[in-house]
């Protein structure tokens, strides 16, 4: 895919880069190992002191970082906003609580000393996506960088501006030049970088597709991997839920960046009892939602990022309607410029339906009936996914009964699944492998050494 910036919201191109030769990938991969020579033994509070300048940076420029976002992507400014300041608030939790989380683990056992450090690994790449620009890298650089490690970054193909503006965070903020890199490729270009012996591991976010292909050279060639991938979490309503407030959530969940979130709720699973109750205040909340330009503070959902993903979601869609599933509101590409798709929620869905069993990156919602809480669990599981899963019930001694029965990363009981850089994020199943944030995430990218003295 050429590297270029389209506005979703006109269909016009903005910008347009081209893509790094082989010999400028090389000599950045030089240069990051060089950096990394240094960088791995910096003292934490030097690394604190630049990761909070970072935070600094962020705040101080989020109006025109999330203006950069929004053109590039589509997401309401709202929001955009709001994501450079959750990318503020991960570097300056990483810069507080690295040290700690990396402190030696003397562990008792039949030597004199016995303990474990946790080492840097050196060079480890990112493959992100377009959806969450800068949350995504943001999660991945700070805890890699306060661990010791260097990035280099390969971003989407349609955010450039959004993978420039990322680099230059970390130039402002001090950091030494290349322990953050941004390398402008294309996704046919990674397999080059990762076969380069120095660059030791890989994240990726996005796609099944794109994370098997990425795990595939890594296995061959023996490299680390962490890999976040889709989702299409439950969103389960038992009949002594709140339904007032699991409509109002159910909306935001649904359609949260424009409908285009791994975490977003996308089955929505109704017990039999409130189930037509709970459709009616669901339609009710949809039909509240302001479209339109997402420069505009008062819109809630904006364009698709793509045209061929706005394609994509039509076919997915159509087919199910073509299959027999009902559409309760929206449905329809929106006829004017720009990628935009109504707020859609699709009623009497099957198994074999994609409204069903795929990914929909898109405001669509799928509505399910379950006849009982052990059926609705039952169908939250029966998915290749298993991401997040958001759980209403007042009854919470049964909601942890069910949380242990759900197949996924997460269990959100009463709210929407949601990242918190103080919890750890990630997936079972297609959702991927391994965890982001928190005290696991990052000691993701480390060597775990165990050191003995007899
Ligand atoms: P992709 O998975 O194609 O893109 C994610 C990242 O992977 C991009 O940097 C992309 O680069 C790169 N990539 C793609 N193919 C390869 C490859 N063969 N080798 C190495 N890197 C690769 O997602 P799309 O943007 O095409 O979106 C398609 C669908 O993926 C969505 O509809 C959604 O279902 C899912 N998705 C899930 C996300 C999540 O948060 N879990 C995020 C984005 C998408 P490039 O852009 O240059 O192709």
């Amino acid at each position: 895919m050429a590297i270029q910036s389209i506005n979703p919201s006109t269909g016009k191109l903005v910008k347009k880069f081209e893509s790094y030769k082989n010999e400028k990938i090389n000599e950045l991969i030089l240069k990051s190992n060089t950096a990394f020579q240094k960088w791995k033994n910096v003292s934490f509070d030097e690394k604190k002191k630049l990761m909070n300048n970072a935070a600094k940076y962020l705040r101080g420029n989020k109006l025109k970082l999330g203006e950069t976002i929004t053109i590039e992507m589509g997401k309401p400014i709202k929001q955009s906003i709001s994501e450079v300041e959750k990318c503020a608030w991960v570097c300056e939790y990483y810069a507080e609580n690295a040290e700690s989380i990396l402190r030696n683990e003397i562990v008792n056992t039949d030597a004199r000393e016995s303990y474990v450090q946790f080492d840097p690994l050196g060079i480890v790449l990112a493959v992100m996506p377009w959806n969450f620009p800068f949350w995504q890298v943001f999660r991945f650089a700070a805890p890699a960088l306060m661990a010791g490690n260097v990035g280099l970054l390969k971003h989407a193909s349609n955010v450039p501006q959004c993978s420039i503006e990322i680099e230059k965070v970390f130039i402002e903020a001090g950091f030494p030049e290349n322990v953050f890199t941004n390398l402008l490729i294309e996704s046919s270009q990674v397999k080059y970088v990762l076969e380069n012996e120095k660059v030791k591991a890989a994240t990726l976010t996005g796609s099944e597709y794109a994370g098997s292909v990425v795990a595939q050279t890594c296995g061959k060639l023996l490299k680390k991997t962490v890999l976040e991938l889709g989702g299409s979490d439950p969103f389960i309503v038992l009949e002594d839920a709140n339904l007032t407030e699991a409509a109002k959530t159910a909306v935001t969940a649904r359609l949260i960046n424009n409908g285009q979130s791994c975490i977003a709720a996308k089955r929505f699973i109704v017990v039999e009892k409130v189930f037509n109750e709970f459709t009616k205040l669901f339609v009710d909340e949809m039909k509240k939602i302001k479209i339109g330009d997402p420069l505009n503070e008062e819109t809630d959902l904006g364009p698709i990022a793509r045209e061929d993903l706005l394609y994509e979601l039509e076919s997915q869609v159509k087919k199910s309607v073509d299959a027999g599933a009902e559409i309760l509101i929206g449905g329809e590409k929106i006829n004017k410029e720009g990628f935009y798709f109504e707020p859609t929620i699709i009623a009497n869905v099957d198994r074999s339906m994609p409204a069903y069993k795929e990914e929909i990156f898109g405001p669509v919602a799928t509505l399910i009936k379950a006849k009982d809480e052990n059926e609705a669990v039952q169908i939250a599981n029966d998915s290749d996914f298993g991401l997040g899963a958001s759980l209403w019930t007042n009854d919470l001694q049964k909601a942890k009964t069910l949380a242990s029965k759900i197949e996924s990363g997460s269990v959100f009981i009463n709210g929407m699944v949601k990242s918190d850089p103080r919890l750890p994020f990630g997936g079972i199943k297609k959702s991927g492998y391994g965890r982001e944030l928190s005290h696991y995430g990052i000691k993701e990218f480390v060597n775990i050494k165990t050191v003995w003295i007899k």
